[in-house]
């Protein structure tokens, strides 16, 4: 896809942030390029308009820049998955291990109904570990997700990918 080439290029790559030893893809640099922007929304839009989606389910924080124009695209809605204790309602967590750690993503209870069609969205996959607990918390409420899609895949990413270029992953979970 010739639009790949503009998206990368407006991902600007800061060494050492947020400590030694990562090369952070920094995507804000890609929202200020109004073409890369919207190439990158259109090309999930095109992949996902005919799929019967439902939900699109949003990755705090970034996850929230892209979710919420490809689900109005599509005609789906958008539930955030966000960081504990940020949502007032009823939630169900799910915990996931970070490199040092773990985290926890909270979705509201009633946000979905069993049987939607849910696609999840962040910015970057790295280990998989983020979307997958995406993946379980959907899959508690009774959701099917049909797939998984990021910006960017890090080479380490272990997920298996149903389509990848150097930039755009959309992945089946198979974790
Ligand atoms: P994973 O759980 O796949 O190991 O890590 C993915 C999560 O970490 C995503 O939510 C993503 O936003 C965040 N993340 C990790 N490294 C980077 C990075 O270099 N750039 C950006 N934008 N996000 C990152």
């Amino acid at each position: 896809d010739p639009r790949l080439q503009g998206i990368s290029k407006a991902i600007r790559v800061v060494p050492d942030f947020p400590i030694p030893g990562i090369m952070f893809q920094d995507i804000t640099t890609l929202l200020l390029d109004h073409k890369a922007f919207k190439d990158t929304v259109d090309i999930f839009v095109d992949r996902y308009r005919d799929m019967g989606i439902s939900v699109v389910a949003g990755i705090e924080a970034r996850g929230f820049v892209f979710g919420p124009s490809i689900a109005l695209a599509i005609g789906a809605k958008f539930v955030p998955l966000r960081k504990p204790n940020k949502l007032p309602g009823e939630v169900i967590s799910e915990a996931y291990v970070l490199e040092y750690g773990t985290d926890r993503l909270e979705m509201h209870v009633g946000a979905i109904e069993p049987g939607e069609r849910a696609l999840v969205i962040d910015d970057l996959v790295a280990t998989g570990g983020t979307l997958s607990a995406a993946v379980r918390l959907l899959e508690r409420m009774g959701a099917e997700v049909v797939e998984c899609a990021c910006v960017v895949g890090l080479p380490e990413v272990r997920v298996r990918l149903v389509v990848a270029s150097s930039l755009l992953h959309l992945c089946k979970m198979a974790l």
